[in-house]
Formats: C-alpha cells, sequence, structure tokens
C-alpha cells in the first residue's frame, strides 16, 4: 500500500469531515442509548429506524464499514494514518458504528491473518456487509479463565468434524448466525496443544440455545449446547491442534476494543454531569470532595487517551510491546466502573432507579451493573494484570 504524504492527510481529513457532515444523520450522531440504537447486521437484520437504514448503506457505499480492510475484502483500503482520521473525524461529530460486529472487531483479524485464501473471500466481505450475525465460543462452565481447560470435542469422522459439549456466557448466541469456537481435537497432549478454531452455523442440527440472566436485567448471555453436531472440515481455521495460537490473536483484538481503542462515540464530561446535577458555589461544584474525585477521574481519562494514541503511534513504526492489549483491557475498563461509579454519586437517589429495559432516561444502576461486566469479558482484570506483570514488566512469578 501507498505511503499517504501530510498534504494528503489535510485534504482527505477535510474530505472526509465533509462527507461525514453530509452523510451521517443527526440522530446517528448521538449516543447510543439502548441494543436498538446497534445494527448488528445477520440473517434476520433490521433497522430500528430509517436514519440507521440510511447511515449503514452510505457507509457501506463508500466502504467504511471497514475501512482499513483490503478492498477485495470489502473494506475501502485506507492507509493506518487515513483511518485514524476517519476515527478522529467520526469521534468528533459522535458519530454512531454503522454495523456493531463480533467479526469485524475479533474474527476478521484473525481470519486475515489465519485463513486461507479461499475462506477470507468467503467470510470477510459477509462480514462487511453485515450478512452473518457472529458470536464467540470461548468458555465452558470449567474453563474460563484457564480457557485452555476446554473439553467440547471436534472428533474426526472423516469428512466432517463430530461436535459435542457446551459454551456458557455466549453472548447473543439466541440472535447469531454463526459461532466461532475453540474446539478440543487432541487429548492427548498438553492441553494448549490439542485445541483447534472451528467455525459453526448456528442453524446447523444439533445446536441448541438457552438464554441466561444477567444481574442487570438484560440477557445478552446464553448457553449454547452441541449434540452430535456435524461440522464440515473446511470450517477450520489454520493449522489442526494449532488453535491456540488463534485464539490468543483473536483476544488480543476483543481486548483492545472491551478497552475502549479506537471508539468513535463520544462520551459526556463527568464534570458537565456533575455541574447540571449537583450544587455549585463560587462557579465550582460545592462538594469538595467530589470536585476532588471528578478532577481526578478527568485526568486519568486524559492521560489514558493520550496513552492510547501514543502507542498506537509508535505501533506504526513497528514498536510493538507485548501484552499492550492486556493494558488497555485492564485501565479501560477500570476506568469505566470509576465513571459508572462517579455517576451514580451524582445522580443520588435518581440514580437507583430501576427501569424497564425500554427506557432509556434513567439508566445509571443498568449501566454500572454492566461496568463490572466489561472487568470480566475477554479475561478478567486479575488474569490481564498477571499478563502484564509476567510479559510487559518481566516480573518473576
Ligand atoms: C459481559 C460478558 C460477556 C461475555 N461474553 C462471552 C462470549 O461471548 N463468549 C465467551 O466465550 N465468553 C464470554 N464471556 C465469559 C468470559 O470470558 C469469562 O467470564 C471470563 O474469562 C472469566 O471466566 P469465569 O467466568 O469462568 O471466571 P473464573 O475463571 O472462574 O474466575 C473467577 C475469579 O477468579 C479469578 N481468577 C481466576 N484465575 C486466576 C488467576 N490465575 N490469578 C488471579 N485470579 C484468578 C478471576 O479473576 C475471577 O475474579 C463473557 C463474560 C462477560 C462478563
Amino acid at each position: 500500500m501507498e505511503t499517504t504524504t501530510k498534504v494528503d492527510l489535510g485534504n482527505f481529513r477535510t474530505e472526509t469531515r465533509a462527507w461525514l457532515e453530509k452523510n451521517c444523520p443527526i440522530s446517528m450522531r448521538q449516543p447510543v442509548k439502548s441494543t436498538s440504537d446497534m445494527y448488528w447486521g445477520g440473517r434476520n437484520a433490521k433497522f430500528s429506524s430509517e436514519d440507521q437504514k440510511i447511515w449503514f448503506e452510505k457507509m457501506l457505499e463508500k466502504k467504511w464499514i471497514v475501512p482499513y480492510w483490503e478492498g477485495k475484502y470489502g473494506g475501502g483500503d485506507l492507509t493506518p494514518e487515513e483511518n485514524n482520521i476517519l476515527t478522529q473525524e467520526m469521534a468528533k461529530l459522535g458519530c454512531r458504528k454503522p454495523l456493531f460486529s463480533f467479526g469485524i472487531a475479533m474474527l476478521g483479524p484473525a481470519l486475515l491473518k489465519f485463513a486461507t485464501e479461499e475462506q477470507k473471500l468467503r467470510y470477510l466481505p459477509e462480514i462487511v456487509k453485515g450478512k452473518i450475525w457472529w458470536c464467540q465460543g470461548y468458555s465452558e462452565p470449567n474453563a474460563g479463565s484457564d480457557l485452555a481447560g476446554l473439553q467440547m470435542k471436534a472428533q474426526d469422522r472423516e469428512d466432517h468434524y463430530l461436535i459435542n459439549g457446551s459454551k456458557v456466557w455466549t453472548t447473543y448466541a439466541d440472535k447469531a448466525d454463526w459461532i466461532f469456537c475453540l474446539v478440543r481435537t487432541n487429548t492427548d497432549v498438553a492441553k494448549h496443544s490439542g485445541i483447534s478454531f472451528l467455525l459453526i452455523d448456528m442453524a446447523t442440527p444439533g445446536v441448541s440455545v438457552r438464554p441466561i440472566k444477567l444481574i442487570s436485567g438484560k440477557s445478552p448471555f446464553c448457553e449454547t449446547f452441541f449434540d452430535n453436531v456435524k461440522v464440515p472440515k473446511s470450517n477450520l481455521i489454520g493449522t489442526l491442534n494449532e488453535g491456540w495460537t488463534i485464539a490468543k490473536y483473536l483476544l488480543s483484538h476483543e481486548r483492545q476494543m472491551i478497552g475502549g481503542v479506537g471508539q468513535t462515540d463520544i462520551k459526556r464530561d463527568i464534570s458537565e454531569i456533575a455541574k447540571e446535577k449537583t450544587k455549585m458555589i463560587s462557579g465550582q461544584l460545592e462538594d469538595s470532595l467530589l470536585r476532588t474525585q471528578v478532577s481526578k477521574f478527568e485526568m486519568d481519562e486524559s492521560i489514558f487517551e493520550l496513552t492510547i494514541q501514543r502507542i498506537l503511534d509508535e505501533d506504526k513504526t513497528g514498536k510493538k510491546a507485548a501484552a499492550l492489549s492486556s493494558f488497555f483491557k485492564y485501565y479501560g475498563t477500570e476506568l469505566n466502573v470509576k465513571r459508572e461509579e462517579l455517576l451514580i454519586q451524582i445522580g443520588g437517589d435518581e440514580s437507583l432507579l430501576w427501569v424497564p429495559n425500554d427506557r432509556n432516561d434513567a439508566d445509571a444502576a443498568r449501566k454500572f451493573c454492566r461496568s463490572k461486566g466489561n472487568t470480566i469479558e475477554g479475561g478478567t482484570s486479575e488474569i490481564q494484570l498477571n499478563i502484564i506483570a509476567k510479559r510487559l514488566l518481566n516480573l518473576p512469578n
């Protein structure tokens, strides 16, 4: 890919801003408040508004659903610098992502690195067009933090694999069309060595799903059961029994996403909300303790944003430290918990309202509960700290 010069980048920014101003409907520039604000695509895709449809179709036509993938896979061929500018300009306007998909931030990078060309050409353009809603089948009842202990079996039956076992905490398994799964293909070797990475159509006979209720009241979680499910051998990604490498690579992308790297939606400043909702004296918050907490939080938030930017810039020069995704995941999600805790404090009694799922005007308690989930999904905070200690800081065991 050709490098874009500084002058070109200036033009690109101006053109991008103008294009977004013209094509992103005003209602698509509001923060996402509920799941219906998010378009996930899939076989049974439904847009929740005309503006959501327009925004998705405009971005698809512009090839900006996944702007940084190659054109042959449905991407927009943008360089990292151009993509960065697009992300920044979308963030400035508050543009929502046109498509929410585990295919983009999680499966896609793994396919690009490990799949055959035939598999890439089959699955990547479908991800871009939002044709398939993907879910993730990693965790099992006895394999969460110790993921390599997973037991769901894939037995070789000559022309197919026969799958038996179950997955748990599978987000949106009840809505998804396909699942990317870790399966055990060899039980006679060390646990990390006998794992493979398989794609499974959820419509295959023998796949069933049971929803799980969460503390937040909403239920994206499911248990997913596989009972003598036949999966074509062509659905194996990478080499048989070497799926652990793919699993880790995918997790590093998932952790960056959960940590908030590359997000375009804008969160309102906590200080603005505090000014609106609490008493002021001489132009500042009356509660001196809250004043200190808000200032400290906003400093931490700015430092994190600057650190992400610095690391991404260093990344362009090829200076990539191991385990950075764990740092992003740990700091980003713990910061988000602090944000939601502060919002509860600022809102007082009002924050404790537990309203029905379809009301978005009082959702502080629900968001607070959900933020705790961020520190668990994709690997808990404790596990990220272990990785940071070992692989970033080289501390002894
Ligand atoms: C919102 C959400 C969405 C999720 N979505 C999915 C999904 O779509 N697909 C999927 O496959 N999974 C999903 N998960 C599951 C998630 O990956 C697991 O919950 C996570 O890996 C932790 O595993 P566990 O729940 O079994 O906890 P455990 O592994 O049993 O851990 C319990 C506690 O022990 C601590 N602990 C465990 N081992 C260590 C250690 N070595 N050192 C220090 N502390 C340790 C943990 O930090 C944790 O506090 C989701 C989880 C959440 C919360």
